[in-house]
């Protein structure tokens, strides 16, 4: 057993729901499976936070909550971090799953979890009121655990250490690195780009040519990175395309929420992935 699982499933013992924050625009690829695990194996319930639904496409992130609600003992809610008023729901929607806890003597015990960067520690700095947390946009700030009291019957408990799920999918490792869920450095950004980019084109063709007034006709990832590149004067200083800076672009352009509310995947797109991995397992 890993560290981060051990702390977990002992932080579980002592805690009567689960606040599992994930982020809207790719609520699986962005959850750690351990926390599931753990949580149905200590049959705690979970409320399951699909944060940074203002960057995330309203239709998709409906569906994932229509999907989530089916699970017996999770309420999923759509969120973002940075609106005040979504905050505030959240300790009554907490109580929900568990209305024995209440009064002093018995209050609610909360614990938050979720993979880095997807807005934990904005979210206990906007439910605590106070900065209690660095907050960066670089992945795993969150380092520590610690358990505050949010007012006289409730507490919460930080993310136990960092809850990196093992990545078994490259659609999912793709679309954390574009979703800047992963370090810097640790993908190749062009790639990442083409990858975003792909998938973009069979989604979101509108956004694309509206934001890069590009010429769509059979267009794929690498085609669209190097019209973007040439619609930016991304260009080399010996000549040439500059992919990488174009890459930049293009991230930069998507994580921002520039191009418009995205999500990467949906319940269909993810049961159809996993389809094709099954199949290509089989073939092997
Ligand atoms: P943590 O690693 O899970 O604690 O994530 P952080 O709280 O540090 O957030 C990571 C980045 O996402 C920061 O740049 C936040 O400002 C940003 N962020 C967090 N929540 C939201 C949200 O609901 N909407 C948007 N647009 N950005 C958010």
């Amino acid at each position: 057993m890993n560290s981060a699982r051990r702390t977990f499933a002992k932080a579980l013992a002592a805690v009567d729901v689960v606040i599992e924050v994930t982020d809207a625009r790719l609520p699986e690829a962005s959850s750690n499976p351990m926390i599931e695990e753990l949580r149905r194996f200590r049959n705690r319930p979970c409320l399951k936070l699909l944060n940074k639904a203002d960057l995330a496409d309203p239709d998709a992130t409906r569906a994932w909550m229509a999907y989530y609600n089916a699970r017996l003992g999770v309420l999923a809610v759509a969120i973002s971090a940075k609106h005040p008023a979504d905050v505030g729901r959240i300790p009554a929607l907490a109580q929900q799953l568990a209305p024995h806890r209440s009064g002093a003597e018995k209050p609610l015990r909360m614990i938050f979890a979720g993979i880095p960067n997807v807005g934990k520690s904005t979210l206990m700095n906007a439910l605590l009121k106070r900065r209690v947390a660095k907050v960066g946009d670089e992945p795993a700030v969150t380092k520590s655990q610690q358990t505050l009291d949010l007012g006289p019957d409730m507490t919460l408990t930080d993310t136990p250490g960092l809850m990196w799920p093992k990545i078994e999918h490259d659609a999912d490792g793709f679309m954390l690195a574009a979703s800047h869920a992963i370090g810097r450095n640790a993908v190749i950004d062009e790639e990442v780009a083409m990858n975003l980019g792909t998938i973009l084109l069979a989604r979101y063709p509108a956004f694309i040519k509206a934001r890069y007034g590009v010429d769509m006709v059979g267009l794929d990832g690498e085609g669209l990175l190097e019209q973007v590149a040439r619609k930016r004067g991304c260009m080399r200083k010996g000549g040439g395309l500059d992919l990488e800076k174009a890459a930049n672009v293009f991230l930069t352009d998507y994580r921002a929420g520039a191009l418009g509310r995205i999500s990467l995947e949906t319940p269909e797109s993810r049961q159809r992935m996993l389809a094709a991995v099954a199949l290509e397992g089989a073939s092997l």
